[in-house]
């Protein structure tokens, strides 16, 4: 719970956040996901913590002496062992969040913040619920009181960031309110943010301003670093005879339930 209160703090100590409360945020969520995860994995058993549970050794167990199972494999049993239901979407998060982390111990903060703040946000707020369904219920009586009191601080925090990001959502509905038909989600902060079909001109997540480059080369990155897009096909386009034109696939901002067909160079759609 500590780590979860520390992440609030420095997502929220300035708007924007600096690069270096995103650091310490995101480090902070790595961890608490770790810990509050394999806590309630724990509950389940004890050995599912192991990295490899047929190896698990009570002794071991018992003195912290062993190899703990990742972030990524704990998700998987807990849906798969303990039966409990995680979305897809908090999965993702989750995940991108470890990437960020790994580069970030290496690298530094390379992503864009906006990009970093919108997915930190969204795993506090998978695991303010997760605690709050899943470990608070298995407390003892006299710390659910502490654990309730941290959840609702955390919960205000959590609130105040979906605020900024709601004031900027809505400027940006504004000035995205014309091109609806060709904005596309962007896979960096989850936002409708990609604006294609304005021909040469490079494309960039409005909301979190992470850079694609080039209509046609920004469609081949996406099309090769996205799992559901694998085997797409990229056609000539009738309008404009770039081939940019993707058929039937695209989700876009004005009808996320269908799939459409999109020139990602003109902005024709069919
Ligand atoms: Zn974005
Ligand atoms: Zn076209």
């Amino acid at each position: 719970m500590d780590y979860l209160l520390i992440v609030a703090e420095h997502l929220t100590a300035s708007q924007p956040p600096s690069p270096r409360n995103l650091k310490y945020a995101v480090l902070h969520l790595q961890a608490a996901a770790e810990v509050l995860l394999k806590a309630r994995l724990q509950l389940e058993h004890w050995s599912l913590v192991f990295k490899d549970p047929a190896l698990a050794n009570r002794r071991k167990f018992e003195d912290g002496d062993f190899e703990s199972c990742t972030t990524s494999s704990a998700l998987t049993r807990l849906r798969q062992i303990a039966n409990i239901t995680i979305d897809e979407k908090s999965i993702k998060a989750i995940e991108t969040l470890s990437k960020s982390r790994n580069a970030l111990q290496h690298y530094g903060l390379k992503t864009s913040a906006r990009a970093v703040e919108s997915r930190a946000a969204q795993v506090l707020d998978f695991l303010i619920t997760f605690v709050h369904d899943q470990l608070l219920p298995e407390l003892p009586g006299t710390e659910v009181d502490k654990v309730i009191g941290d959840l609702d601080y955390a919960g205000e925090k959590l609130r105040t960031i979906r605020s900024f990001m709601d004031t900027r959502l809505k400027r940006l509905a504004g000035e995205l309110r014309d091109v609806r038909h060709r904005t596309l989600k962007c896979r960096e902060c989850d936002q409708w943010g990609i604006v294609v079909g304005d021909g040469n001109s490079s494309v960039s997540c409005h909301f979190c301003h992470v850079l694609w480059g080039p209509a046609e080369t920004m469609l081949h990155s996406w099309v090769i670093t996205e799992e559901n897009w694998l085997g797409v096909e990229i056609d000539v386009c009738p309008d404009c005879d770039h081939q940019a034109l993707v058929a039937d696939y695209v989700r876009v901002a004005e009808a996320p339930e269908k799939r459409c067909t999109l020139c990602f160079f003109c902005g024709i759609k069919g």
